[in-house]
């Protein structure tokens, strides 16, 4: 591949900055150890959490790519930075359950950790000023965040996405209790999965003494972040 080198910053997000390259179809990434929870309310730092969290992304992406799902990784270039391709992002949150836990919880009045008897979709507007509001697919016609043809094949991705995740999970002990998805589209008009899959927009649950080793950790001061996120990156990458 062509070199690929950083030119001005696009955006900067709470746990990510996007820079512009010399290419136009292609930024780059670059994964902070800024945490938030609460829509910004609470704010910390989990030392090494970008170098994980782009790792473990990369690393369940590249896995995804070999099973059918096409997604925006192009190469990682160092421990915190990735190139991606450039895409508009589908203004939604895909938030994928099996087990109820967090805001599902809170909702229905379920114990966290009750089976879900089928996997549940939901969809949020990514809006921080609104508090990112659950939609569903009348508003997202309505709105015009994408097409239905757009809506389906996102569906069905993150479906698939969640029997791979769940599959290769399981034999790391790791139970994938729920996750939140972002979609885009490149300049093709392809749908592919963007953004990241890490222990910051996943709930990971140890499968045998179901310690939590996610950023619930975090979000509820239990203590012990940095060695939950050490510990996935142990399981999925060996080191
Ligand atoms: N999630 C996320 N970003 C958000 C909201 C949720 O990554 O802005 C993830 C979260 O880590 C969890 C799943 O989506 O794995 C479901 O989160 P929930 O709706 O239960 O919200 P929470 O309890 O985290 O506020």
């Amino acid at each position: 591949m062509e070199n690929i080198v950083k030119t001005e910053q696009l955006y900067e997000g709470k746990a990510k900055k996007v820079y512009a390259t010399n290419n136009d179809n292609y930024v780059i990434v670059d994964y902070k150890d800024d945490a938030t929870a609460f829509n910004g309310e609470k704010k910390g730092t989990i030392h090494n959490k970008g170098i994980i969290n782009n790792r473990v992304t990369n690393h369940l992406m590249k896995m995804l790519e070999q099973n059918g799902i096409p997604t925006h990784l192009v190469e990682e270039i160092s421990d915190r930075e990735t190139i991606v391709k450039r895409v508009s992002i589908v203004p939604l949150e895909v938030i994928v359950r099996n087990i109820a836990a967090g805001s599902l919880s809170k909702r229905l009045g379920l114990d966290e950790g009750v089976k879900l008897s089928k996997t549940v979709l939901e969809y949020c507007y990514k809006d921080d000023d609104l508090g990112d509001p659950m939609v569903n697919e009348y508003h997202i016609m309505a709105m015009n965040w994408c097409s239905k043809e757009e809506l389906d094949l996102i569906a069905s991705y993150s479906l698939k996405i969640n029997e791979l995740l769940t599959d290769y999970l399981k034999d790391l002990n790791i139970e994938l209790i729920d996750f939140k998805l972002e979609f885009g589209k490149t300049a093709d008009g392809t749908i592919v999965l963007a953004d990241e899959i890490s222990p910051d927009t996943c709930r990971f649950w140890d499968s045998v003494t179901h310690e939590k080793l996610d950023k619930d950790r975090f979000r509820r001061n239990l203590g012990g972040e940095e060695d939950a996120y050490k510990e996935i990156m142990k399981r999925l990458l060996g080191e």
